[in-house]
């Protein structure tokens, strides 16, 4: 097969992948509003749970400087009983007194911090549940939807399967500007040319194009939109 013959089968493939594709989403009102409710419970969803993981970001750090705090309290009093008779006992008594209210001023922000996480993970929590239903609603109403478009799914698999022999049939150099043109270019890959003119973007090409274009050594491509030409 010729790469020409090839890119033609290929975009004729696509043309009929993205009408079907068109009808298989065309959803009756019933399951428009399942799908755009299950959407708008995912985005909730998302949305909590980046909500959630922002706040739990700080409070390695307020852990790491609570236990720290503690160590030191710790380690004081552990040294007050061992120095109860060598220093003067008011004094080291005041210095623990410091270091409880240093893990006492540790502990707060990290009890506050607490207390917002368990109340973004009770909201998550909630939306969940909300969240499975909407899926499950929308997968069975989808279910008898593909059921009754029964004919499309199975010339949809098999345009898919034609699709893929295709793109593995293709030359490997040939792919990535491929893949562009798909993308970039409406799915459009292929142009006629008619007097002279490019199918694809209506721009007039040059003369030697044209002549070229009579008696092809290879593909030729569109200088303006960069799809591949043929005759009409
Ligand atoms: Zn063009």
């Amino acid at each position: 097969m010729s790469s020409l013959v090839l890119l033609k089968d290929l975009q004729t493939t696509l043309d009929l992948l993205r009408t079907i594709e068109r009808d298989l989403t065309a959803f009756p009102p019933d399951l428009a509003k399942a799908d755009a409710d299950a959407k708008a419970l995912q985005t909730q969803v998302d949305k909590a749970r980046a909500t959630l993981s922002a706040t739990e970001k700080p409070r390695p750090q307020l852990q790491a400087a609570y236990d720290e705090a503690k160590k030191i309290e710790v380690s004081t009093r552990a040294h007050l009983k061992e120095s109860q008779h060598q220093m003067p006992y008011a004094m080291a008594l005041k210095e623990l007194g410091e270091k409880e209210r240093a893990v006492s001023a540790a502990a707060k922000p990290l009890k506050d911090l607490d207390a917002v996480i368990a109340a973004r993970k009770a909201e998550l929590e909630a939306l969940e549940p909300k969240l499975d239903a909407a899926k499950a609603a929308f997968d069975s109403l989808h279910a008898i939807f593909l059921s009754e478009h029964e004919n499309q799914v199975i010339v949809r698999g098999q345009l898919e399967a034609k699709r893929g022999e295709l793109w593995t049939a293709m030359d490997a150099d040939l792919k990535p500007r491929v893949e562009r043109l798909v993308s970039q270019r409406q799915g459009k890959l292929v142009a006629e040319v008619a007097q002279g003119i490019c199918g694809g973007c209506h721009t007039k090409l040059r003369g030697p194009l044209v002549t070229q274009l009579r008696n092809p050594a290879g593909l030729i491509a569109c200088e303006t939109c960069q799809r591949y030409l043929y005759l009409a």
